[in-house]
């Protein structure tokens, strides 16, 4: 896994563990011990993932934004499974493009595994 993606996927984890409380993107950046410019390319990231929101709030006379996880999860261990989560195609990847869901063996694999451990889904 890369260093993008595994910022990305810590980043994930901590902000799933706000909950509704959600946390401000400067103490996600401390947390990740990742620079602001990394963190908010992290952040943006994972917004056009449409697996988070930010919403602009006014911290210690600074407006920041607040960040939470846009949709209820099952399990993160299930989520941080699916391939296409980090995978480094995502933004090429389209039904009748030359990468697609429909041909993709990463994404075949995890479905037929979930199908024999629906648990997990
Ligand atoms: S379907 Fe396959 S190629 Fe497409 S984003 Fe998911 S893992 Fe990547």
């Amino acid at each position: 896994m890369s260093r993008r993606d595994d910022l990305e996927e810590q980043a994930l984890k901590i902000i799933i563990d706000k909950g509704s409380d959600g946390i401000l993107q400067s103490a996600m950046w401390r947390e990740l011990k990742a620079s602001s410019r990394e963190g908010s390319r992290i952040s943006l990231r994972l917004e056009a993932k449409n697996l988070i929101k930010r919403e602009r709030e006014l911290s210690k006379g600074r407006w920041t934004y607040r960040i939470f996880i846009k949709k209820r999860l099952i399990a993160i261990d299930s989520l941080l499974e699916i391939p296409c989560m980090f995978c480094d195609y995502t933004y090429r990847c389209e039904l009748d493009g030359e990468i697609s869901p429909a041909t993709c063996v990463p994404l075949t694999k995890w479905l037929f595994s979930n199908e024999e451990n629906p648990e997990t889904s």
